[in-house]
Formats: structure tokens, sequence, C-alpha cells
């Protein structure tokens, strides 16, 4: 049995009906993290179908494409509530992140090679310092979007702990 068999079968006992679920979500919150299995916002923030949008890649990085989404979500939004929301960020970076391998150069070349990536560009996105990371990553969406909301929080794999690292309100 492949494993897209698993997939499906499983699929079949969820029975997931999204049809009564509205397009824009109930929360306004838009998360990002890491794609790690360990490390799932619907567990973290118990979150339900609908609930909110959750943005993943590795290390949860606020990269350009996670802004590209970001300047879309906050467009949809405004335009979905006559302007009176706008999206709430929540950056997660997490212990032990896996991304920690790419500071070795071998690993961040033959993850680059094959996309045409710069390693160096590669090796930076690693969160060997998810507190440094997710601070900085909080910083970029707030130089990127002046008095964006956002949080930035460090999940403890050991522990399962959510720690605050950066909390950044609306500014007048
Ligand atoms: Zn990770």
């Amino acid at each position: 049995m492949s494993e897209i068999d698993v997939l499906l079968d499983q699929h079949r006992g969820a029975r997931h009906d999204a049809s009564s679920i509205p397009i824009m979500p109930r929360l306004s919150t838009v998360v990002v993290s890491c794609l790690d299995a360990r490390v799932d916002p619907v567990h973290l923030f118990g979150l339900a179908p609908g609930d909110a949008v959750v943005l993943r890649n590795a290390g949860g990085r606020v990269d350009e494409a996670v802004l590209r989404d970001v300047s879309l979500l906050r467009v949809f939004t405004a335009a979905a509530s006559g302007g009176s929301r706008s999206p709430e960020l929540v950056v997660v970076h997490h212990t032990d992140c896996g991304t920690a391998r790419l500071g070795d150069p071998t690993v961040a070349s033959a993850v680059a090679g094959p996309v045409g990536a710069d390693a160096d560009a590669v090796a930076a996105m690693a969160v060997t310092d998810p507190w440094a990371t997710v601070r900085h990553d909080v910083g970029v969406v707030r130089g990127r979007f002046p008095g964006q909301v956002a949080h930035g929080y460090v999940f403890d794999v050991a522990t399962g702990e959510l720690l605050t690292a950066a909390e950044c309100e609306t500014t007048a």
C-alpha cells in the first residue's frame, strides 16, 4: 500500500465538508510557521476548518513568498470587511528546527542546486536560535507593512510550551 492510499483512506474517513464554511476565515489571524510535522498550527492553536489562514515553509521564515501572501490577505480582508478588519500576524518558530542543518554548506548547496537558488540565501533560512529569528521576522513584517499587528512566538518541542518572543501592536 503506497502512502497515497493511506491518505485517501483517511480522507474518506474524515468526511470533510467545506461547503458551508465561508471563504473568509472566522479569525483574521494569519499564522506563519515551520513545515515541521510536529509543529502544526492546527494543533498548536486548536484550529477548526475555516478558522484561520496558515502559511508554512521551512523554518516559518518571513520570506518574499510569505510577504506576498500577507499582502494579498491584507487586501482581501480589507475588501471583505469594508476596511474594518485587517489580518493579525502570528509568527511561530520552534526549538530543534531541522533547518539548522542548512548551516552545513554541503547541505545548503544540495538544497539550493536543483532549484537554482543561492546557497548562502538558503543557509540564511536556518533557524538555529528561534528567539532571534522570530524577532527578526516580525521586524521584517513591520518593515514592509508599517503598523501591522504582529506577534512572535517560540514553540518548545521538548515542553510543548508556546513562549512569547515579540509583540508588536498597531502604531499610531
Ligand atoms: Zn522547523
